[in-house]
């Protein structure tokens, strides 16, 4: 079998027994991203640097020091964690060709592991957006149908891990921006609980609700990495301190009798039928394998759109005010004075969707309107949590639809923002909690011309219980192979 259709711990076992070495390795997805450059999913690419790295890996595994199952296995990161050796530009034009002086805490506890850097990947600028249109840098394609979007903003994540071009992509989630476009693209998406992956280096958008994450063929796979991803870092103030965790330890785990909570407010009319059919199929699968559904109502989660939509455009606002021309980034060639070139070096960099999320958080912020939008948002954003709470006491893990629909085509929602919003109605709720969540494939609806475009089971489980999260996810994955499937050409 092609290195590049095996599993983490295939490559694993294959790296130490020195079936492989992490330089070949390296070097067989080096040639897959070649050959696929009309995906668009890399903005930074650097054969040198990671065959460097795949050499270091493999003068590790012949020393048999400080090895771990992740030595020598390739990764590739979202533009939005800055990297030494690479540019992190959050796919932004203002940011075009930085360089940080640093690796944020996720990519360098990573590269302890002994993992081998990729490249960077495209996404949404600032990773704003549902269908990676809004990166400076142009749009990612779908490996599924290339008519259709990969999803956003990790869509160079998805399509990567998708194509194979990568076994495995870091990937943030603020608001759904991983479960959506790893169900977009059929392939497994985990956004852990808020506070146990680090930010420190992940190019902040809403800093109370960026979340770092992974894209993955399996549940397995994700818990392998995580076990090296997670943990305190004392140099994020919002990180959780908490003993490191064995995020394998479920992955036996038997789902006869476990609850899976079923939100009636998830199957509403805008979910399409296709979806929905998808979806059900495994809901009954997961009864076939002994699990017990359990109806539970999450009445205000309709308002998470709305709620978020306040949230995270005023802590953009704050966050994006550190580009002003003078610190880092982009500034213009021609100006007047200081207050011309912050102004102008901000017009000339930043795309639409960040202006118009700058404006939106500094409107709800301001006076007068910060009591009326800001302070309501937050009561309403604890109400949801609350219904999250109440309904775990009830179920052991909640399960619904990622998306209402299967992805859409390039320019079908682009210039109506708020359809474009609505692609997260079923992940944001969640993330207004910080409670963990992931997608799962669970089948094909159909896309417009004739085409098989997968669906994604979403699954969210109370805080910190990512463990039998993926346990439960594993389950299913056991018993179905809609996670091997891979697109045709791929
Ligand atoms: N699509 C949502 C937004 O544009 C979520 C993005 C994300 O999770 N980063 O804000």
């Amino acid at each position: 079998m092609e290195v590049a259709h095996q599993s983490l711990a295939q490559l694993s076992r294959a790296l130490k027994s020195k079936q492989i070495s992490a330089v070949e390795l390296a070097q067989a997805h080096l040639d897959r991203i070649e050959s696929h450059q009309d995906l668009n999913a890399f903005l930074d690419v650097r054969p040198e640097v990671t065959l460097a790295q795949a050499a270091a890996a493999d003068a590790r595994l012949a020393a048999q020091e400080a090895v771990t199952p992740l030595t020598g296995v390739p990764i590739a990161h979202k533009d939005i964690f800055v990297t030494r050796d690479f540019c992190s530009t959050a796919a932004s034009k203002i940011l075009r060709g930085y360089r940080s002086p640093f690796d944020a805490t996720v990519v360098d506890n990573l590269a302890r592991a002994g993992m081998v850097t990729l490249g960077k990947l495209n996404c949404d600028e600032f990773a704003m957006g549902s269908s990676n249109e809004n990166s400076a840098f142009g749009n990612v394609l779908n490996p599924w149908d290339t008519g259709a979007v990969p999803g956003g903003s990790s869509g160079g994540s998805s399509a990567a891990v998708a194509a194979r071009l990568a076994p495995v992509a870091t990937a943030t989630d603020t608001g759904g921006s991983i479960r959506e476009p790893a169900a977009f693209t059929g392939i497994t998406g985990t956004k852990p609980t808020y506070g146990r992956p680090s930010r420190w280096g992940m190019i902040a958008f809403a800093s109370s609700l960026d979340t770092a994450g992974l894209m993955t063929r399996s549940a397995e796979d994700a818990a392998l990495v995580f076990n090296h991803m997670l943990g305190f870092d004392p140099k994020d103030s919002t990180s959780v301190n908490r003993p490191r965790e064995d995020y394998t330890r479920n992955l036996d785990l038997d789902v006869k009798g476990v609850r899976i909570g079923v939100p009636q407010e998830f199957f509403g009319k805008l979910l399409q039928p296709d979806v929905e059919a998808a979806v059900r199929e495994a809901l009954a699968e997961y009864q076939r394998l002994g699990a017990i559904l359990v109806d539970i109502s999450l009445p205000n989660a309709e308002l998470g759109i709305p709620v978020y939509y306040v949230v995270a455009p005023a802590e953009a606002s704050s966050n994006l005010s550190r580009f002003d021309g003078v610190r880092y980034g982009h500034r213009a060639a021609h100006y007047t004075d200081l207050a011309d070139m912050i102004k102008k070096s901000r017009a000339e960099g930043f795309g639409a969707e960040p202006k118009r999320r700058i404006l939106i958080g500094t409107y709800v912020l301001s006076h007068g309107y910060y009591d009326a939008y800001y302070i309501k948002a937050q009561k309403v954003r604890r109400i949801i949590a609350d219904e999250f709470t109440r309904a775990f006491s009830r179920c052991d893990v909640i399960a619904g639809p990622v998306t209402m629909s299967v992805a859409f085509a390039f320019g079908e929602k682009a210039a109506d923002p708020v359809a474009m919003y609505m692609a997260d109605y079923y992940t944001v709720p969640g993330s207004l909690a910080g409670i963990p969540s992931m997608s799962i494939p669970c089948g094909f609806g159909v896309g417009p011309v004739n085409s098989k475009r997968p669906v994604g089971l979403q699954l969210i489980a109370n805080y910190f219980d990512e463990a039998r999260m993926l346990g439960i996810a594993h389950a299913y994955q056991r018993a179905t192979d809609w996670h091997l499937r891979r697109p045709a050409g791929f």
